[in-house]
């Protein structure tokens, strides 16, 4: 039981993704939630992406 409930917890975690602007060609893509520093845009490779506000 304890194994199971920890393992969907894990797939959960990892089948998040969070969207993001490029600050520089504003294209909005979807990425998995890693450390900020991973962030590049896919458009212009930029690395001056941001969270996009969901509202
Ligand atoms: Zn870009």
């Amino acid at each position: 039981m304890g194994i199971i409930s920890t393992v969907s917890g894990l797939f959960g975690s990892e089948g998040r993704h969070y969207r993001y602007r490029c600050r520089d060609c504003r294209t909005e893509f979807a990425q998995r939630a890693t450390g900020e520093d991973d962030l590049i845009c896919p458009d212009c490779g930029s690395d001056a992406a941001r969270p996009v506000e969901s509202s």
